[in-house]
């Protein structure tokens, strides 16, 4: 599930107390997402943060390798 509301909590025993990003408390709604190896839990801010931050750290990456990622 990406997006939480709280009434969603009691039924997803992977959702953290506390912002993946920040360390906050979770307030709702909130962004979750479930891996292979774990789970996230962000605020809504914080997960639009952590995005940009994630395509820059991509672009980077193409920059560096001169290789362009494809989807
Ligand atoms: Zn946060």
């Amino acid at each position: 599930m990406a997006y939480l509301r709280s009434i969603d909590h009691p039924h997803h025993s992977t959702v953290q107390d506390r912002c993946f990003y920040c360390g906050g408390f979770i307030s709702y709604p909130a962004i979750h997402r479930v891996g292979t190896t774990g789970s996230i839990t962000l605020h809504s801010n914080c997960a639009v943060d952590l995005s940009i931050k994630i395509m820059a750290d991509v672009n980077h990456m193409q920059n560096d390798t001169n290789r362009r990622i494809r989807m």
